[in-house]
């Protein structure tokens, strides 16, 4: 049996991987020269930043993406650190600015700033949608009907800017409570040492090991079906026949390469609900210290930026991420997809946050990179991932824009692929 994969990112090597771990022919072509998508480094000035994630793993060594690479052999040592998330707020209450300093509250302790009956009422919930989670709306709607202050919209639009480049509105409750269940069940996040080149590296390894091939600078401009059904692919005008396919690429990229004659009303279908599609979009910053501007390995929450949503410093796991001696932090701010046409804008707000979170510290801006459009934090916004089939048979779709409920970021392209492989191994 014969699989081809469209995209050497997370998603396709994962796959690739497993496939060729259970006894397929694989072969993953990718358009750009060098592997990894969104998930590999890029060596800038001696250190390790990324062509997108912050290097963190949601679950870190415990969560689905771990769980899968432990699945395929991949050697990879994910560093989960106490605190994993702390969220930084003004000593006085209204201080956006943090003039009268500020306090960092561990994030175990995020219900602290609620009023009492708002703690009542959250302890009540808890329990309450455990048993039957709210389906209608989004997290801001429900919020707002069930536990309104402002704290609930500045620490959910912080947790959800930070972890689905998503503001709480955007966010449908249904996937929000899956989030939060799967905090619960798998933990906190950690860093993969040596980033994320680390993970896609492993798996690429695999893939050679068992006799597969990764093609780079090799676009896909075509998948092959016939009858229903994925034939294969082409490249550079030349056809590649396979007994499966599986795109990388999400749903929307991967309907535009559809060559089929038939046109059905299904395949009609899916090509329409491909075009309602949303990404996510977001910007990163990148800077250098010779001290610690965050001081621990977890996330540093910031629910009363203007825009940066969290920021991360992943050299107090991984101190080879920077020349010896320095320090990584990035941040992260969501974009709506509004807002798009004035980033410039956007990133000088994100740049102000940045002095007063770290007024007194001294630092160096390395590089400020935006995600959007065909390069975007997700390819389908969570929640709204259609799912890792399609109307076409031994066609699927896995990664970012075919994610498993409940599964942020990486966690939710490991609980794709899993279920893609279910799908297609049977176990
Ligand atoms: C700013 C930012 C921060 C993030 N931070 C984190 C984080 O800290 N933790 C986390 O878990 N996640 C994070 N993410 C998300 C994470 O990076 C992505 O979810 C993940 O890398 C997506 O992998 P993928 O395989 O779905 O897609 P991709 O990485 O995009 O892979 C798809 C590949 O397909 C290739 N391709 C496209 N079209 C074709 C074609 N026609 N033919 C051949 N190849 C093609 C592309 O070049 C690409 O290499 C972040 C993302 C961004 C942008």
């Amino acid at each position: 049996m014969k699989a081809i994969i469209i995209g050497a990112g997370l998603g396709g090597l994962l796959s690739a991987a497993k496939l060729s771990q259970s006894g397929y022919e694989v072969e993953v072509f990718e358009s750009l020269p060098i592997i990894g998508g969104r998930f590999t480094n890029i060596p800038y000035k001696g250190f390790q930043l990324s062509t997108g994630a912050l290097h963190m793993i949601p679950h870190g060594p415990s969560g689905p993406l771990a769980m899968l690479l432990e699945d395929v052999g991949a050697e990879v040592t994910i560093v989960r650190k106490k605190p994993t998330a702390v969220i930084r707020i003004p000593r006085k209450r209204g201080d956006r600015d943090y003039k009268f300093g500020h306090k960092d509250l561990m994030f175990e302790d995020f219900k602290v700033p609620f009023s009492l009956l708002n703690r009542i009422k959250l302890a009540f919930y808890i329990i309450t949608t455990r048993k039957k989670p709210p389906k209608e709306g989004s997290f801001a709607q429900w919020c707002s009907k069930h536990i309104e202050q402002e704290w609930t919209h500045r620490i959910s639009d912080s947790f959800f800017g930070w972890a689905l480049s998503l503001r709480s509105s955007d966010v449908p409750v249904e996937e929000a409570f899956e989030i939060i269940e799967n905090l619960y069940r798998y933990g906190g996040s950690g860093v993969p040492l040596g980033g994320c080149k680390a993970i896609t590296d492993a798996l690429a390894d695999i893939v050679h090991a068992n006799g597969g091939k990764v093609h780079t600078s090799a676009e896909v401009t075509k998948i092959v079906v016939d009858n229903g059904k994925a034939k294969g692919i082409a490249v550079d005008g030349q056809e590649h026949n396979a007994d499966l396919v599986i795109s990388d690429i999400g749903h929307s990229a991967t309907a535009i390469l559809l060559d089929d004659g038939t046109k059905s009303t299904e395949i009609q279908k899916y090509i329409d609900r491909t075009k309602n599609l949303k990404p996510s979009a977001g910007i990163k910053i990148c800077l250098c210290s010779d001290k610690p501007l965050v001081g621990h390995g977890g996330v540093l929450l910031t629910p009363y930026a203007q825009r940066i949503n969290g920021i991360n410093e992943v050299t107090n796991i991984d101190p080879d991420l920077a020349p010896t001696g320095k320090h990584l932090t990035m941040s992260h701010q969501c974009v709506r997809l509004e807002d798009l046409d004035r980033l410039e804008e956007e990133i000088d707000l994100g740049l102000s946050d940045l002095k007063y979170i770290f007024a007194g510290k001294e630092y160096e801006v390395l590089l400020i990179q935006s995600y959007s459009n065909g390069w975007p934090v997700n390819r389908s916004s969570s929640g709204t991932d259609l799912n890792n089939m399609t109307p076409i048979s031994d066609l699927y779709v896995v990664g970012d824009g075919a994610k498993g409920k409940g599964g942020i970021e990486v966690e939710g392209v490991a609980l794709g692929v899993m279920h893609t492989m279910e799908e297609i191994l049977g176990y």
